[in-house]
């Protein structure tokens, strides 16, 4: 055989030989490239068939394989397993399985011990450091390790197959991370606790941050100040307590992060700082870090920034960022909702200090305001009552007026006064065993007369209770006519119905009626304190969005509940819950005496009732004529005698009847007067009998002031009426809103009698003037129609005249020289003539001259001044008529 034959013969027996590497990746070329007969397999030609089956099988398999022969414990595995060895390969190839995989031994001791001797370990997510990239890595497998009989029927090798888990682990382990945080900040009230309580949870999650430290920005972004920090000895250089960002000795860069609002990342930390940074729990120095500016939109400066290490033993590779930005976000959340509580306290603080301060205020004023009330009502009430024949019948009726108002008043400061105490917590009730169901049926009826005065009717059902309510009786009627007396208030026709039962251990109160209702949007509001809901169509504007209010807490001193429910033109109800017994009550404000007097007011002297009774509608809605008789005294004191335009009819609308009833009787001295108790009715009354004046309320049901105003201007017949507003509603602002709707004068209460007077008479006079001038127009343009041209040009020419001699008079007598121009306009305004002078010489253009150059004969004023200008200041020749 030649030499040539045998070498083929050789090579044919070595590629028989390597028959089973066929088909086995990269992994089989190199290991058909490799020189085994250095490692203690020998030979690949010597291999014994079982090894070359179980290497085939491995070779073959997509899944990460490693096969482990013999007792030098050679690795041989597939492509699926290479990149486990990292930069181990290809020298991993062929290498000692345990010297290769030493840094792992720990973990991999047991189960390839076990294997060897015959039995398959299995073990899943094995967390295990791997030395395969420079430095201790820490990784997670699931493997098994099993046993391979080779043809003597011992164990081989072993079969190891391997699936990597790092990077899901470290995301679900890195993940946990981020939800510990929220869940352990949630509690946070202030921005310190907050970054205290950060680096608290943190500190439980060394393996992913080794160390962190929390730093907030002052607003200006200056100074940092550590809020908190894990991970790093205390007394760690770089823990600095306190950084000035511009300080360029600071050690994390600090500076740049705020400046960028970006991520920083800090590297070989070691040589930066000069020492280790060895955080638990591995013994290695920490290499990097990440600064996390924490950013709130809207802020120039990030509120604070976070110093978090990269663990020494993974690389801070794409995952691992994304955790670092993610758990910036955690922490960005946490401090922000620390400031958000701790503004909101702040706010809520700053709020219960005003509304603190409001009661004081209220108390006070209401104090106050009762002593001149009183002093006020007593001696009126005196005059009432006494049988002073002094006091005329006129005079009588408008001290009852004044009585009635005053009693009301002092109604509401009573309410304040009551309110304000409650609050400070300062009343003293007395809770006495009542008949609930018989008290309240009294104070339920004593609306009776009012309800049916207005044509309603009232169903009481107060079913008798089973033990007597502890209640304080002054309470409890404030609650109850409070209730009706607000049922009557907002609804116009149908019926109240006023119940009490029995119902487990309470006692139950309702108030229905089958009014306005109330809209869903505005019942969370009704029980604030002066809140009204805006335009209710009520029998009166009037209220003070009080009394709900303090029903509310007049329950709430009962240890009950009230509640409401409403439909939207369908009506309302009230309900109010009582616990029967005293054991819910301050037991020094019980009393044992029973509370079952009879109504405190008889009904027809209860304030609620008789202030009722003003919202019903009265029969005086006819022309009131002046008599000259009962002019008021306050007007024959003053020597102000206004405008009498003896025929004027003036229409006052006004809800309030006492206030109805002042201004038509103060009016009705003069003028002829019909007042209406709505605007709805002033618009009627206006439309079927023009008045003269309409003035109106701004608040009224049904139509109030502005809407009569607009009703009034948009009708051809009505248009023209001068109307004067009046409201309650003082300041510049209402005054304004009031003219700006077209209003003609806007007055404000309360007002003098003679500012009302002096006001409708001077804009009546102003409408007569109006009036007149306007028919002496109307006669002028007529009168101007039937001129002829003639006259006019005849006029113009004397105007002329008359200028040009005025001129020529003062061009005589001045030395210098100027520009003086007169137009002469004719009836249309046009220009008709100029007349200048210039230098010292007139010059007339007549402007009528069919020679003007501008093939236009009427140009605009404006031009012909630009025209004269261009000519006198080129001193070019223009066209003159006349020179003097
Ligand atoms: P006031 O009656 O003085 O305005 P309240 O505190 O008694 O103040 O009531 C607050 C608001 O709740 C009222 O302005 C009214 O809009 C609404 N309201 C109260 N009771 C009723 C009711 N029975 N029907 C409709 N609206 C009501």
């Amino acid at each position: 055989m030649s030499n040539t034959k045998r070498q083929y013969n050789d090579n044919d027996t070595q590629d028989a030989a390597l028959d089973f590497l066929v088909g086995g990746g990269e992994m089989a070329k190199l290991i058909r490239e490799k020189d085994w007969s250095k490692t203690p397999l020998g030979p690949i030609e010597d291999w014994s068939q079982a090894l070359r089956t179980t290497v085939s099988l491995a070779l073959n398999s997509n899944f990460p394989i490693n096969i482990i022969w013999g007792p030098g414990r050679v690795q041989i595995y597939n492509d699926g397993y290479w990149p486990i060895c990292g930069d181990k390969h290809p020298h991993s190839m062929g290498q000692d399985y345990k010297e290769c995989w030493f840094s792992a031994w720990d973990a991999l001791k047991v189960p390839f011990e076990n294997a060897s001797c015959g039995q398959t370990d299995f073990l899943i997510n094995q967390r295990m450091f791997l030395d395969r990239n420079g430095y201790l890595e820490e990784t997670f497998f699931t493997f098994s390790l099993s046993p391979i009989r080779d043809e003597t029927g011992n164990v081989g090798g072993l079969f190891h197959p391997v699936t990597e888990l790092t990077q899901q682990t470290l995301a679900e382990r890195r993940l946990k991370v981020v939800r510990d945080l929220a869940d352990d900040t949630t509690e946070a009230k202030t921005v310190a606790q907050a970054g205290r309580l950060i680096a608290e949870s943190l500190a439980d999650d060394s393996l992913d941050v080794p160390f962190v430290l929390l730093y907030l920005l002052e607003v200006e972004g200056k100074t940092a100040h550590l809020a908190g920090s894990a991970g790093l000895a205390p007394d760690w250089a770089a823990a600095l307590p306190i950084i000035a960002i511009d300080d360029p000795a600071q050690p994390w860069q600090l500076a740049r992060a705020v400046r960028e609002r970006q991520i920083v990342e800090l590297k070989e930390l070691e040589q930066q700082f000069g020492q280790t940074l060895a955080c638990p729990p591995y013994p290695e120095s920490v290499r990097e870090a990440f600064v996390l500016p924490i950013n709130v939109s809207g802020l120039q400066h990030p509120i604070g920034l976070l110093v978090a290490g990269v663990s020494p033993r993974r690389e801070p590779d794409a995952p691992y960022r994304t955790f670092y930005q993610t758990l910036r976000d955690g922490v960005t959340n946490a401090l922000t909702n620390a400031r958000a509580y701790e503004e909101e306290r702040k706010r809520a603080e700053a709020l219960a200090e005003i509304d603190r301060a409001k009661t004081v205020f209220f108390s006070n004023v209401s104090h106050e305001f009762r002593t001149p009330l009183t002093l006020m009502l007593g001696p009126v009430e005196e005059m009432l009552t006494g049988s002073d024949s002094e006091v005329s019948p006129r005079a009588k009726g408008q001290l009852e007026i004044v009585n009635r108002n005053g009693l009301r008043l002092l109604r509401l400061v009573n309410t304040l006064l009551d309110f304000s105490r409650i609050e400070a917590g300062r009343v003293r009730a007395t809770y006495q065993p009542t008949d609930l169901a018989a008290y309240t049926a009294d104070l339920a009826s004593v609306f009776r007369a009012a309800i049916e005065r207005a044509e309603m009717c009232l169903l009481v059902t107060c079913e008798p209770l089973p033990q007597p309510v502890y209640v304080d009786r002054a309470m409890w009627e404030q609650i109850v006519l409070n209730l009706v007396s607000n049922a009557f208030k907002f609804t116009l026709a149908g019926e109240i119905k006023v119940g009490l039962r029995a119902e487990d251990q309470f006692a139950v109160l309702t108030v229905r009626d089958t009014g306005i209702g109330i809209a869903p949007e505005e019942m969370p509001r009704i029980f604030e304190r002066f809140h009204r809901v805006e335009n209710a169509l009520g029998r009166t504007h009037e209220g003070s969005g009080i009394g709900l209010a303090l029903v509310q807490e007049l329950v709430r001193l009962h240890g009950g509940e009230i509640a409401a429910a409403s439909q939207l033109g369908r009506g309302t109800m009230f309900a109010i819950k009582l616990p029967f017994g005293f054991m819910h009550l301050p037991a020094d404000q019980i009393s044992d005496v029973r509370g079952d007097k009879a109504v405190s007011l008889p009904p027809g002297s209860n304030p609620f009732v008789e202030e009722a009774l003003r919202w019903l509608p009265e029969d005086d809605d006819q022309w009131t004529v002046a008599t000259g008789q009962n002019l008021e005294n306050e007007l024959l004191t003053t020597d102000y005698r206004p405008p009498t335009i003896d025929t004027a009819r003036i229409l006052v609308a006004d809800d309030n009847a006492d206030m109805r009833h002042y201004v038509a009787g103060l009016l009705s001295t003069q003028y002829t007067v019909q007042a209406v108790a709505d605007g709805q009715k002033a618009l009627e009354a206006a439309r079927e009998n023009l008045p003269d004046l309409v003035l109106a309320d701004v608040m009224m049901p049904r139509l109030d002031g502005f809407g009569l105003l607009n009703e009034l201007r948009a009708d051809e017949r009505t248009r023209d009426i001068p109307i004067i507003m009046l409201s309650a509603r003082a300041g510049e602002e209402a005054r304004v809103e009031g003219l700006q709707a077209g209003a003609d004068d806007y007055l404000i209460k309360p007002f003098k009698a003679r500012e009302l007077l002096a006001r409708v008479g001077s804009l009546l006079m102003l409408t007569q003037m109006r009036q007149a001038n306007k028919k002496y127009l109307e006669e002028r343009d007529a009168r101007r129609a039937a001129l002829n041209v003639m006259e006019d040009a005849i006029l113009a020419k004397e105007a002329l005249r008359q200028s040009e001699e005025k001129y020529r008079t003062l061009f005589t007598s001045i030395d210098e020289g100027y520009v003086l121009c007169e137009v002469i306009f004719d009836e249309n305004d046009q220009p008709l003539d100029l007349l200048y002078d210039f230098r010292k010489r007139i010059y007339h253009l007549n402007w009528m001259n069919q020679d003007i150059p501008f093939g236009q004969k009427w140009i605009s004023l404006q031009s012909r001044l630009d025209l004269l200008h261009r000519f006198l200041s080129q001193g070019n020749p223009f066209l003159v008529n006349n020179v003097a």
